[in-house]
């Protein structure tokens, strides 16, 4: 069974769609897994250290709020955590797509631009 996130009522795992509310059950599912699979790589201290990430929490909110809206580009869910064109440039750095969404991008490429707005937030010395 898979409970809706929603409505929080019981749907077989076969479902589509939520049967209360009609809610789009396997977008849901999709984007729980994607973050579990990000998650499950990610804990150990020695790969945190890789990564290279100091503040874990606000790491993983970005990354759920890149989750936030399925249909939207990782620049648009981020829209109102950072600065636009920051997040534009850091991409560009990157050599990612502009029009990424978030289930495109690996945990690397997560921790680079968010150490790249981190930094990028700070007054240029
Ligand atoms: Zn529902």
């Amino acid at each position: 069974m898979q409970t809706c996130a929603n409505c929080k009522s019981q749907s077989p795992d076969t479902a589509d769609t939520c049967r209360k509310c009609g809610r789009d059950l396997r977008v849901e599912s999709l984007t729980s897994r994607a973050l579990v699979r990000m998650q499950v790589a990610s804990p150990k201290a020695s790969q945190k250290e890789k990564l290279g990430i100091e503040d874990e929490q606000a790491f993983w909110k970005l990354v759920q709020a890149a989750f936030a809206q399925k249909r939207k580009t990782l620049v648009n869910n981020w829209k109102a955590r950072c600065d636009p064109e920051r997040l534009r440039a850091a991409l560009k750095d990157l050599g990612i797509d502009l029009r990424a969404r978030a289930e495109t991008l690996s945990l690397a490429e997560f921790a680079a631009l968010f150490k790249a707005l981190r930094s990028g937030s700070r007054a240029p010395t």
